[in-house]
């Protein structure tokens, strides 16, 4: 026998149970987010290579060495699979003009792909909810969007994820820091690790998010970013601030916190757990000023985040949540020709009423299938035999999982199937179906 094939390490599947969990997730976002008028957009999962390495940056971790790049076998063009959303977004945006009449508030959701080394919390494909606000200059945005993430957690019942936010000035501050910073790593050069070093004077403000604890002594005594910001600057991190403490939201400055991404200027924020072992940031964004006009946009200010979805459920799921059961509301069992197809009748009528119907498909006897009703979690099994059949009657069995005490089972006339059902499953609601 040859050996089955295993899906690509670090790319998972989601099975059924997870997908209903991620399913319910999916719903909770979506009225989150329309709670905050942001708008859908979808862009596709592969991009030109160029816009990565623009976008994101030649010396990033991401543009280095986690893209799935290959060369188009038709035209030799070079492809990516999407690492991250931020990219693909502006660039859509750009491309349909998305700006012509003001600011946008847009969000996604989906896989991206990065080729890191798999570990609890890190794949290869992951999920990420995106969330971009495109033609907003001011605070108030970047305080709505960590306020928003706020509530998410509070909406999903999460606890223990704490908000980091610092200032990364706008390139005038950064270039005076980085100046600094420079002279201050080339008098520890021997210190430095192999990245450290290569980094030292491609990107040094990324030495500082570093993951090395060998490096952290270094790193907690470097230059602050912080200490070279301008009055503008100052200004926006205190309008944040300010927000962020009238609507009660705690947070600390993290000098360190960098970013992986090279385009993100001003405010930078993280969600960050200690519950999830070394992969602990949630989400994180802030703003990007400079890069709609680096993808060849007029230039315009922008802000935005994105979480990843696994670590969100895992956090959930650790924190003792479960997420709701899908059963359906009956299971039908039927035994003879003429019962099969009025079983089949009866089901979509009652789909047509609105209800979730379980057909039970493949034969097997009657007793077989009342073990399947039983075990597909649904209150209710209908019957129809030849009897039933002959007096276009269904036999409603209450199953002893949907009840304590199940009520007697009833032959149920097919006209009234539906109503009967109704009340026997939601006995609270009135006629018109509200409560
Ligand atoms: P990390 O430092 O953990 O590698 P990052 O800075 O590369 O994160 P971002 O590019 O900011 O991550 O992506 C936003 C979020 O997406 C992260 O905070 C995390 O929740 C999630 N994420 C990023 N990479 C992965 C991955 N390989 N697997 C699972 N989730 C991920
Ligand atoms: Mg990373």
């Amino acid at each position: 026998m040859s050996q089955t094939l295993q899906a690509v390490r670090g790319m998972n599947d989601i099975l059924p149970e997870q997908a209903e969990l991620w399913e319910q997730f999916e719903e909770a976002i979506r009225d989150w987010l329309r709670a905050y008028g942001y708008r859908p957009i979808r862009m596709p999962m592969v991009e030109p290579t160029p816009l990565f390495a623009r976008a994101i940056g030649e010396v990033t971790d991401i543009v280095e060495k986690e893209m799935y790049s290959f060369e188009d076998a038709l035209n030799g063009e070079s492809l990516t699979l999407r690492p991250e959303g931020t990219a693909s977004c502006v660039r859509a945006v750009l491309q349909h003009n998305l700006l012509y009449d003001g600011p946008r508030r847009l969000w996604y959701m989906g896989p991206m792909f990065r080729h890191e080394r798999p570990q609890k919390g890190r794949y290869r494909q992951f999920h990420q909810v995106g969330i971009e606000a495109l033609g907003f200059a001011g605070p108030d945005i970047d305080a709505e969007q960590i306020a928003m993430c706020a509530r998410l957690w509070d909406d999903l019942g999460l606890q223990g994820i704490r908000l980091e936010i610092n200032s990364l000035g706008q390139s005038e501050e950064r270039a005076r820091h980085r100046a600094d910073l420079l002279a201050y790593l080339e008098q520890h050069q021997d210190q430095l690790d192999e990245d450290a070093r290569r980094r030292l004077h491609s990107n040094p403000l990324r030495i500082l998010d570093t993951k090395n604890p060998q490096l952290q002594a270094l790193v907690e005594g470097a230059p602050k970013l912080i200490d070279y910001l301008g009055e503008a600057s100052l200004k926006h991190f205190d309008g944040v601030q300010q927000l962020l403490k009238d609507a009660a939201i705690p947070y600390r400055i993290n000098p360190r916190l960098v970013r992986g991404l090279d385009y993100y200027n001003l405010t930078v924020f993280e969600w960050v757990t200690d519950q999830l072992g070394a992969q602990g940031t949630v989400c994180a964004g802030g703003r990007y000023d400079g890069l709609i006009s680096q993808l060849g946009g007029k230039p315009a200010p922008a802000c935005g985040f994105a979480m990843g979805i696994e670590r969100l459920l895992a956090l959930w799921q650790d924190q003792g949540h479960k997420h709701e059961v899908v059963v359906p509301d009956a299971y039908l069992v039927h035994q003879g020709e003429a019962a099969g197809r009025f079983a089949f009748r009866v089901a979509e009528a009652l789909r047509s009423a609105g209800f979730a119907i379980q057909l039970h498909c493949g034969g097997g006897s009657f007793k077989s299938q009342m073990k399947k009703a039983d075990g597909s979690g649904a209150p209710v099994a209908l019957i129809v035999g030849d009897d039933e059949t002959a007096a276009n009657v269904v036999t409603v069995k209450p199953l002893r999982g949907g009840y304590d005490q199940p009520p007697d089972q009833q032959r149920v006339n097919f006209d009234e199937l539906a109503d009967h059902l109704g009340a026997l499953l939601f006995p609270m609601e009135d006629d018109d179906g509200s409560l």
